[in-house]
């Protein structure tokens, strides 16, 4: 039974140089990446197996293996379409106008995201999410894979955290690497995401104040910029 496939990625594995490493690129799709994957879909043979023996005496290490292996493929999956040869720049549109609205400007978004990248403890990854119950972006501080993550959000772009992402080109630096990946951000992706994202819905009532109308009285107000 394999649930989960290792997706290609969308460019050469020195496509992203001189911002990341072709040989970082590699190791970190090929080996890194294909272990979630692994793990994920033997947590899910595993549990399938418990099931079937009637044997939970190990759930809580099943349940476990599954959360992090498969949050990693996700976030994975999500960071290799983040990135672009034809990346860098800074976001327009509603996206660009909602980075705005949640964090005050470009430059304080940015910062957030390398400063929480730089504090993570262990590994872990900075991301931008989408809160579907007061429908706002927030930085969110993933640690491994899958703790601290904000219950019901939708990560829009992820910047990985771990050493393998950095340290066989940056070794100790990684702000470096933090800054870099400014280069090779792909807006055209998370904006598609962004878009995507204001359908959702937990369907949870009345826990938020501001909720839909806050997203669409932002969609009415005229653009800023382009
Ligand atoms: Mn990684």
């Amino acid at each position: 039974m394999s649930n989960y496939v290792l997706p290609d990625l969308p460019y050469d594995y020195s496509a992203l140089e001189p911002h990341i490493a072709a040989r970082v690129m590699e190791l970190h799709h090929d080996k890194h990446h294909r272990t979630y994957v692994d793990g994920a879909n033997k947590a899910c043979e595993m549990l399938a197996e418990a099931r079937e023996k009637g044997d939970f005496t190990r759930i809580a290490a099943l349940e476990h293996a599954l959360a992090f292996n498969l949050s990693g493929h996700v976030l994975h999956s999500l960071f290799w379409q983040n990135l672009s040869p034809d990346g860098g720049g800074t976001p327009g549109g509603e996206l660009g106008q909602a980075i705005e609205r949640d964090f005050g400007d470009f430059k304080s978004f940015r910062q957030q995201m390398i400063k929480a990248a730089e504090q993570t403890m262990g590994s872990g990854w900075a991301a931008l999410v989408w809160d579907p119950l007061s429908s706002r972006l927030f930085v969110a501080l993933y640690h491994d894979h899958q703790s601290e993550t904000i219950q019901g959000s939708i990560p829009l772009l992820v910047l990985d955290a771990w050493e393998h992402a950095y340290y066989a080109q940056y070794a100790n630096e990684k702000t470096k690497f933090f800054e870099a990946v400014w280069n090779v951000w792909n807006w055209e992706d998370v904006a598609k995401r962004f878009a995507e994202v204001q359908q959702s819905s937990l369907l949870i009532e009345s826990a938020a104040a501001a909720s839909r109308s806050r997203a669409a009285a932002s969609r009415e107000r005229p653009a800023g910029r382009a």
